[in-house]
């Protein structure tokens, strides 16, 4: 073993805390310093801080952005989702190809680049787009690509790649990102102005108890999708009986289609901080965790320096704001390229240097959540609400919106649209006004809640964005009618595949099947029978899969099959003859007529 290893690690180690909770942290560092977590590095891990060497291994194992196997110290990743692959990532895959001399999966033969493809990365507003370890780069041609990877063979440095700088604080020098924000649409609550602080002094005048009952009175809604009362929520874990509570920011938005919560954290972190801090003095916590998904490490230094100035401030810390006994800090934790940790239980896995599975429910979260302590987890949007609630109270966040879905709903906008980016609308738009908003003719279909939404149909197309017509997370990817519903289907199903955490089997299995299945049928072989059981096959997948993401995933399926049913109609096909349409009578007996020496006859 290298000593000079030994000692690297244990450094890094140290700097975590020497602590087996924050694995997560250890592993990415040693990633980012060596280029891999090798088998040597795992046993120091594990010596290090009293933990199975498996453990480590399961944690390097599960997360994409970390391998055991060494990688180039460059690694390009370009997103494959839907939308960057209708804004010609295909293209833009064979010009990488091309300039670097490799395929997708390999290292280049200096050891130095390696490329791969990964899903989303919060940039469909930008697409086709890739990271180049943590720089991103959008608007990306063939062309662009190709003076990219070449740049990149000569520096060996992805810095060298950044040709412009995007809007607002991409600018910011612990950013210079090339991102850009396109903010279409400001509303009150999110985007207007904010002065740092006053929602949180008007919050600490209250008891803890007053501030609960003015999120209850706001009727404030989770904003990450499930919608679930805020209020309540922080009820639950105030009354749950422990002296430790932990207060958690969920910015894992892996959503395909989904970015807003990235311009939230470019533009307003201060107000997401404060939210989590009110949170804190709500429920009793002294320690908040913003999980950031490691698509956005970009960002980090940036949110360290917000946190930095509010402790300078006194808004973070002991006695805040001169208040006795409150005191709070936030802490980032880095996800490292894990979809399935966007779901709130394993989101809690994750920050405590696990694998990123999701946990039986219950106990919920509330009564027994990181490091089985109560917890309550928030989404970045809901945080903002709960700030400018503190700040304006609760009747002024009810008076937007509509009278059951109050405030206001950020929404990435992607795909076939003259404007897509982020809008702040109030809850009650009709997806009409939105479609005629963002600029978006020959509509026909709306993904609504990205992949594990609904797709619409233009019948749909008047209902209302709010909690009792269309709820959404935000993601709102829009397809004109040269697009095909059950490509787009497809597509989410890979995904689905791709990101099954693989803990449970109707979830592990069944996605493949389904996939398999809509195969089927796009390559013209499917039957009118195929159709029953692409729709039974969903049904058992969400009553029997353990979190959310296997209780969803089948939607592209279920929801095509509902609103797009003419598309399969039209391929599926009874065989005349009453064959299998899918089973190749030629190639099965081509082994034996090969033996025998003949052709078979077959009758039909
Ligand atoms: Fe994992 Fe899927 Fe089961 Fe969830 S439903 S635990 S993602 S296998």
């Amino acid at each position: 073993m290298s000593n000079n290893l030994e000692m690297g690690i244990k450094q890094l180690c140290q700097d975590c805390g020497n602590t087996r909770d924050r694995l997560m942290d250890i592993v990415t560092a040693v990633q980012g310093k060596y280029g891999h977590v090798s088998a040597e590095a795992m046993k120091i891990i594990a010596d290090t801080v009293s933990a199975h060497r498996v453990e480590v291994e399961s944690v390097v194992s599960f997360y994409s952005f970390l391998s055991e196997k060494p990688k180039g110290s460059v690694v390009i990743r370009l997103c494959d989702d839907i939308i960057d692959q209708m804004s010609g990532s295909h293209a833009v895959s064979e010009a990488l190809c091309s300039e670097l001399g490799i395929g997708f999966g390999e290292t280049t033969s200096d050891g130095k680049i390696t490329l791969e493809h990964t899903p989303c990365i919060g940039m469909c507003d930008q697409a086709p787009a890739l990271l180049v370890n943590n720089v991103v780069v959008t608007k990306l041609t063939a062309e662009k690509a190709r003076i990219m990877a070449a740049k990149l063979k000569e520096t060996h440095d992805p810095a060298s790649i950044i040709t412009e700088i995007g809007d607002g604080n991409n600018a910011h020098d612990l950013v210079r990102s090339m991102v850009k924000n396109n903010i279409y649409k400001k509303g009150e609550v999110v985007f207007s102005e904010f002065i740092q602080g006053e929602g949180l002094k008007k919050a600490i005048a209250m008891n803890n108890d007053q501030v609960i009952e003015q999120v209850k009175a706001s009727n404030i809604r989770g904003r990450g999708g499930a919608g679930f009362p805020t209020g309540l929520k922080w009820d639950f874990t105030r009354k749950a009986q422990d002296s430790q509570k932990f207060v958690i920011c969920n910015a894992d938005e892996g959503e395909p289609g989904t970015f807003k919560d990235r311009v939230i954290l470019t533009e307003r972190p201060g107000l997401v901080f404060e939210g989590m801090t009110v949170a804190g003095y709500a429920i009793g916590a002294d320690t908040g965790i913003i999980y950031l998904r490691g698509e956005y490490a970009y960002l980090r230094a940036f949110l360290e320096k917000t946190l930095s100035d509010m402790r300078s401030n006194n808004q973070l810390g002991k006695n805040i704001l001169g208040k006795a006994g409150f005191d709070f800090d936030i802490r980032i934790q880095m996800g490292a390229g894990a979809y399935v940790c966007g779901e709130e239980t394993a989101l809690i896995s994750s920050c405590e240097g696990l694998r990123g599975d999701p946990k039986n429910r219950p106990p919920f979260p509330a009564q027994k959540g990181y490091l089985g302590h109560p917890t309550t987890v928030n989404n970045v949007e809901t945080f903002c609400g709960v700030s400018r609630i503190m700040d304006k109270g609760a009747e002024w966040f009810n008076g937007i919106g509509t009278e059951k879905s109050s405030g206001t709903k950020l929404l990435s906008v992607s795909g076939d649209c003259a404007k897509p980016g982020v809008y702040e609308v109030a809850f009650g738009m009709t997806v009409n006004e939105l479609l005629q908003e963002v600029g978006a003719t020959d509509t026909m279909a709306v993904q609504m809640s990205g992949a594990s939404g609904e797709m619409l149909d233009d019948s749909k197309f008047e209902q209302k964005i709010c909690f009792s017509e269309l709820a959404t997370g935000g993601s709102v990817m829009i397809f004109n009618n040269s697009r095909n519903p059950l490509e787009i289907a497809h597509a989410f199903m890979e995904f689905f595949v791709e990101e099954s955490c693989g803990y449970c089997t109707p979830c592990r299995v069944g996605n493949v099947l389904l996939k398999k299945g809509l195969e089927k049928i796009i390559a013209g072989k499917g039957e009118p029978e195929d159709l029953e059981y692409l729709e039974k096959l969903s049904n058992s997948v969400i009553a029997s899969s353990r979190c959310g993401m296997g209780q969803t995933s089948p939607k592209p399926i279920l929801s095509t099959l509902k609103n797009f049913r003419p598309h399969y109609e039209k391929i599926v096909v009874k065989d005349e003859d009453g064959f299998q349409r899918d089973f190749d009578i030629k190639a099965a007996l081509g082994i034996a007529n090969k033996l025998q020496g003949r052709e078979s006859v077959i009758y039909k």
